[in-house]
C-alpha cells in the first residue's frame, strides 16, 4: 500500500464499521459498501440474521471501540443501553454453583446488537471522508499480477453494475464471505479451515420488562453444568424495556421455536427460575431460532502467497461459537491492532494478515477447548489443557470470593491476560480450596 489514498470495507456490520473507524485518516477516503438497505434506527435487517439473538459486548470490546470512535460508549447509553453491573446485577448459575451477590467490578452497557451497529455507524459515517454506501454488493476482486486493485459491485436495485478502484480492500462480509473462492479464482491456492462444531443453537424472544418489575437483577445466567449437561438460556435486559432471552443447547439438543416448546426448554434448564420469570412475561414477537455457530477459522494467514491490497477480517476469517459471546469484541480489537500497525507503517499486506489473525488466537482457544470438551475430545495443545483446568478451578473460587471473582471478570471481559489469574496470591487462595457456595 504505498498509496493510502481509498480503502473499500466490504460489509457494514460490527467488524465492518470498527475497520472503517481504523483506517478513517489514514486513507483519505474510506468507503463501506453494504449489501443491505439501511434503516433510519436500530432494526433488523437480512444480511445479519443473528442480530435477533443475545449479543453481550465484552469490557475489552467496549474498550477498543472506545479508542477507535470516542464517544462511542456514551452514545450507546444515550441510545438506550441499560448498564449491568458486574456481577452484581446477575443472577448467575455457573457449573460451579450460584454465583455470590459481590458488589460491581465493571460496568457494561446492555443493548441488542442491532443498537450497537447503528450507533456505530452514525458514528462513522459522520468521520470526514467516509462514505457508508448501501444496497450494494459486491461480486468479484479486482486484481493484477501483483495486487488486489479495487473490487467489483452489483446494485441491488438492477440498475447495474459497477467496479470502485482501492488501494486496500478489507472483506468484512461475514461467515458468508466469498474471499477464499476469489483467492482461489485468483490463483493463490485454496486456503486451510478448521472447523469445530459442538452443533450448538440458540432461539430467542423479547418479552417487555413488567410494570413494576423491582430492578433486582439485569441478567440471570444458568449455564449447562450437572444434571443438564447440554442446556442453557440467558435473560438481559436491553433497550427499549426489553428483556431478550436466549436459550441454548449443544450436541443438537436444540431450543425449539415454537411457543410450548420454547417455555418447556426454558423450565427444563438446571433451575426454573428464568422459566418462571419469563412465563408470565408479554411477548414481543415470535420465537427466532438459529442453528450454525460451529467454530470456523480460514487460515488465509498460511497461504503462501498473499496479495497486497486485500485484508480479510471478522467472522469472514474466524467465526466463533456465540455462546462464549466474543465475535464484537474480536472484530473491535483487530481493528485496533490493524490501525495500531498502519500507524507504526506496516504496509504489507501479507504482514497485516499474519499480525491480525494472530489476534483471534486467545478467543479461538477459548471457544474451540470449551467446544472441544463437549465433543469429549482432548484440547487442542498442552496450553489450552492447562488453561481449561485452571479456569475449571478458578471458577468455583470465583463464586464464592469477591477477589478472585474481579480478577475472573478481567479475564472473562479479555481486559487482563489469563495470566492475571497465575499470581502466587492466587495459587496460595486456591490451595486452601473453594468455600461452599
Ligand atoms: C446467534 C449469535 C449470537 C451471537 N452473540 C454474540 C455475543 O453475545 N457477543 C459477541 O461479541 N458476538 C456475538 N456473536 C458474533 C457476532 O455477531 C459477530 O462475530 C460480529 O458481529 C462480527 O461479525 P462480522 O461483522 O464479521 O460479520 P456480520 O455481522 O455477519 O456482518 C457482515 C456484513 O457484511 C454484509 N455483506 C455480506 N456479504 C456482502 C457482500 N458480498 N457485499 C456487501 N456486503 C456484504 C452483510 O450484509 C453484513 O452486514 C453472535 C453470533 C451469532 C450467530
Amino acid at each position: 500500500m504505498e498509496r493510502r489514498q481509498h480503502a473499500v470495507v466490504i460489509g457494514g456490520g460490527i467488524a465492518g464499521l470498527a475497520v472503517a473507524g481504523a483506517l478513517a485518516g489514514r486513507f483519505r477516503r474510506v468507503t463501506v459498501v453494504e449489501r443491505d438497505a439501511s434503516a433510519d434506527g436500530a432494526a433488523f435487517r437480512a444480511g445479519v440474521p443473528q442480530s435477533r439473538h443475545l449479543h453481550s459486548l465484552m469490557g475489552a470490546g467496549q474498550r477498543a471501540l472506545d479508542d477507535l470512535l470516542p464517544g462511542f460508549t456514551d452514545g450507546l447509553y444515550a441510545a438506550g443501553a441499560v448498564p449491568l453491573r458486574t456481577p452484581y446485577d446477575h443472577l448467575w448459575l455457573s457449573p460451579a454453583g450460584w454465583c455470590h451477590r459481590f458488589p460491581p467490578s465493571h460496568t457494561v452497557p446492555s443493548a441488542s446488537r442491532e443498537l450497537v451497529e447503528w450507533v456505530l455507524r452514525r458514528r462513522v459515517s459522520g468521520l470526514p471522508d467516509m462514505v457508508v454506501r448501501d444496497r450494494l454488493e459486491v461480486t468479484g476482486l479486482v486484481a493484477d499480477d501483483e495486487r488486489v486493485t479495487g473490487v467489483r459491485v452489483a446494485r441491488r436495485d438492477g440498475s447495474g453494475a459497477e467496479e470502485v478502484t482501492a488501494d486496500l480492500v478489507v472483506d468484512a462480509s461475514g461467515r458468508r464471505s466469498h474471499a477464499a473462492r476469489w483467492l482461489a479464482a485468483l490463483g493463490h491456492g485454496e486456503t486451510g479451515t478448521t472447523l469445530v462444531d459442538s452443533r450448538a443453537g440458540y432461539a430467542s424472544r423479547c418479552y417487555a420488562v413488567p410494570e413494576g418489575f423491582a430492578d433486582e437483577w439485569r441478567v440471570i445466567s444458568i449455564q449447562p453444568g450437572p444434571g443438564q449437561p447440554t442446556r442453557g438460556g440467558a435473560l438481559v435486559q436491553v433497550e427499549g424495556g426489553r428483556w431478550l432471552v436466549s436459550l441454548y443447547g449443544y450436541l443438537g439438543d436444540h431450543p425449539p421455536t415454537d411457543e410450548d416448546g420454547f417455555l418447556a426448554f426454558a423450565a427444563s434448564l438446571r433451575h426454573p427460575v428464568l422459566h418462571d420469570v419469563v412465563r408470565d412475561a408479554e411477548p414481543l414477537g415470535p420465537v427466532h431460532g438459529f442453528r450454525h455457530m460451529a467454530n470456523e477459522r480460514r487460515h488465509f494467514e498460511d497461504l503462501p502467497r498473499w496479495p497486497q491490497g486485500l485484508l480479510v477480517v471478522g467472522d469472514a476469517a474466524c467465526a466463533l461459537n456465540p455462546v462464549y459471546a466474543q465475535g464484537m469484541s474480536v472484530a473491535a480489537m483487530t481493528a485496533r491492532r490493524l490501525r495500531a500497525l498502519l500507524d507504526e507503517g506496516v504496509d504489507d499486506c501479507a504482514a497485516l494478515q499474519k499480525e491480525t489473525a494472530a489476534g483471534n488466537d486467545r478467543a479461538w482457544r477459548i471457544a474451540v477447548g470449551a467446544d472441544l470438551a463437549y465433543l469429549g475430545e482432548a484440547p487442542v495443545d498442552e496450553r489450552a489443557r492447562r488453561e481449561a483446568g485452571r479456569m475449571g478451578r478458578l471458577l468455583e473460587l470465583a463464586m464464592v470470593d469477591a477477589e478472585v471473582n474481579r480478577v475472573f471478570f478481567d479475564v472473562m471481559m479479555m481486559l487482563a491476560e489469563p495470566d492475571a489469574l497465575a499470581t502466587p496470591a492466587l495459587a496460595a487462595r486456591l490451595a486452601q480450596g473453594p468455600a461452599r457456595p
